[in-house]
């Protein structure tokens, strides 16, 4: 949440600044701003509304400096105005700062600054920070030796509460840069000639992919041609330069309208890359070097504990499903806001697994840490590579579905899913799956991409079914076991992305509540697979006809309905229990994405919403 890119090198910093932010505006885009050092002074441009407005306005300008700094804001703290847009400068003018976070103790910092003489334009706990830092440029001594404005982030930072990732320049130092982390992400481009600070290598990419990503803690002072990293506590640190494995094509919208639309059909190829090379010789299990667990270890466990936010959360009640389902153990699923500060009990046996697409959520960082201060391991099942929770995890699965920029997760979700049935088979096949179910079960999930394709040339047909129900403003989602997860995860897009009141409900625990909602004005969206329940949720489907519900139905191939009784009909391809969730949303998917596109919302930027939520 909220996107961060600062530019020191040879070339203008502002159409690069401005170009990193439209690649970042995902993460947040209330409001954006530019400060530019030129002319020994910083020009500062900022607006509410996208990057395309900061565009223009830049444009207004003479902006030919070569070293600058570009934000789009999540606002927590102050309306969304110009003023508390960022870069904030220093009431004496010396500093600009752009801040990814939240200083809890901002107040107590801005009384002190007030009684100095600093003063405020905007309601920001950042330009407190920028004031504070320029404070301690202001009265620290020159030394020989060391650098007075790096000196002066640093002191602040020692007193800053809370989260940030922050980039800062100093009107005194051109060519100079200061950034730092804590529960925020920080990226180093490293160029030729040039450096690049972002919050996620989409905006470095276009011009490095060597990158070193950032720790808590840490501070770098950046020039053109040279960076130095330090602790807060002054310890040197030797970096670790990584290699971006994606290129610029991969965050580009090509010939989709959306990157959602983009994201939606991207999904077999997702699903294929994410099992690659993962299932055993033999096709009999899966493979997961990255657990850093060995099998014996792994059969000691005799509990699962998962937690999530949003989507991810969906993700694992399917995962609990099929892990309960094929190896027989038990498993929990919490949100990991509840789960730090609910205390829950965690008995000895428990391993423990966060699921996080960004690897940046900061609820299920904090839920990490949480379980890692009681003594657990934690794994985690996560897309973005040298992300905060992959690197604090102690094991884990990357998803390689490459960059999701579409706010509504919909990639990374079937792909959590597909690893989720992957672990489910590792762990049975660990016990008391048999050899042939498990050639079985591997052959199912080789084959989902496909499946995927086949549910994808739904999409006129959806398309159509969209512009019918458009209009209506409440809907209910409804399944059972795997698909229960699912009609949360339909009214979640339905909710997220054209801002419609919706609801998932298990199908059968409808008449308990929900059904008083029933009427010709509320759709009901039902899954309805093959198999034990069908005729159970063709039951719930009369109830609601009876009550003059419309029914939307997604069947699977080879299910026949009662003529008459759904309005609508979405047939998906039968398929294996495990892989069953992952083709079951495309659907939902496109149906919530057809229904916001009908309506005329900003299907990748939805309101009030950003990817990536590093705030609590
Ligand atoms: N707390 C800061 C603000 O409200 C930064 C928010 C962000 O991360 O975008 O301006």
């Amino acid at each position: 949440m909220c996107g961060i890119v600062g530019y020191v090198g040879k070339q203008k910093a502002s159409p690069f600044i401005l170009e990193g932010l439209k690649r970042l505006e995902y993460r947040g885009y209330d409001s954006t701003g530019v400060a530019i050092l030129q002319g020994g002074a910083f020009s500062l441009v900022k607006k509410t509304g996208r990057v395309a407005n900061l565009e223009r306005e830049v444009a207004k300008f003479n902006l030919n400096g070569t070293f600058g700094i570009g934000h789009t804001r999540w606002a927590t703290h102050g309306g969304v105005t110009d003023a508390n847009a960022h870069p904030h400068v220093s009431s004496d003018g010396k500093i600009a700062l752009i801040h990814n976070g939240v200083i809890e103790n901002y107040s107590s910092m801005k009384k002190f600054l007030v009684s100095k003489g600093y003063t405020f334009s905007s309601e920001t706990d950042t330009e407190v920070l920028c004031n504070l830092i320029a404070y301690h440029y202001a009265k620290e001594p020159e030394v020989v030796g060391e650098n007075r404005f790096f000196a002066s982030v640093r002191k602040t930072l020692l007193h800053a509460e809370g989260t940030y990732g922050i980039v800062t320049m100093c009107v005194d130092l051109p060519g100079e840069m200061v950034a730092a982390r804590k529960g925020s992400p920080l990226i180093l481009g490293l160029g030729d000639g040039e450096n690049i600070v972002a919050s996620d290598v989409s905006a470095i990419v276009a011009r490095t992919q060597n990158v070193v990503y950032l720790k808590d803690g840490e501070i770098v002072r950046l020039t053109p041609k040279e960076f130095q990293i330090t602790t807060l506590d002054q310890e040197a640190v030797s970096p670790f330069v990584d290699k971006v494995t994606w290129s610029i094509a991969d965050a580009e919208l090509g010939a989709h309208a959306h990157f959602m639309e983009k994201e939606i059909f991207e999904q077999p190829l997702a699903l294929e890359n994410s099992m690659r090379g993962r299932f055993s010789e033999d096709s009999s299990t899966a493979n997961f070097g990255g657990l850093n667990l060995t099998a014996s270890e792994l059969r000691q466990v005799d509990r699962f504990m998962f937690c999530a936010c949003g989507t991810a959360w969906h993700a694992c009640l399917v995962t609990e499903h099929l892990i309960e389902r094929f190896a027989r153990l038990p498993v929990e699923v919490d949100y990991a806001s509840e789960f730090r500060y609910r205390n829950s009990p965690l008995d000895r046996n428990t391993l423990f697994f966060v699921m996080s697409q960004s690897g940046e959520t900061i609820d299920t960082l904090a839920a990490l840490r949480e379980a890692q201060r009681k003594g657990y391991r934690v794994l985690a099942i996560n897309n973005v590579v040298g992300s905060t929770i992959a690197r604090e995890a102690n094991g884990g699965i990357y998803q390689h579905v490459g960059p999701e920029i579409g706010v509504a997760s919909t990639k990374a979700f079937t792909s959590q899913i597909l690893l989720g049935a992957m672990l489910a088979l590792y762990i049975a096949r660990l016990r008391d799956m048999s050899f042939s179910d498990g050639v079985t079960y591997v052959n199912a999930l080789k084959g989902a991409p496909d499946l995927v394709r086949e549910a994808l040339k739904q999409a006129p047909h959806i398309k159509a079914i969209a512009k019918r129900f458009a209009h209506h403003s409440d809907f209910l989602f409804l399944g059972r076991l795997s698909l229960f997860p699912l009609a949360l995860e339909g009214a979640l897009k339905l909710k997220e992305i054209s801002y419609i009141h919706a609801e998932g409900y298990p199908a059968a625990e409808m008449k308990h509540g929900p059904i008083a909602l029933i009427s010709e004005k509320c759709p009901s969206v039902f899954f309805a697979p093959k198999g034990e329940i069908f005729n159970k949720v063709v039951s719930s489907m009369q109830e609601i006809k009876a009550r003059k519900g419309p029914v939307i139905a997604i069947i699977t191939e080879g299910c026949e309905l009662p003529p008459g009784l759904a309005d609508e009909v979405i047939t998906i391809p039968d398929c294996h229990e495990a892989v069953l969730p992952i083709v079951a949303a495309i659907p939902v998917q496109l149906l919530s994405y057809y229904i916001a596109v009908d309506r005329g919302c900003d299907v990748d930027k939805p309101r009030n919403l950003a990817k990536s939520v590093t705030v609590e």
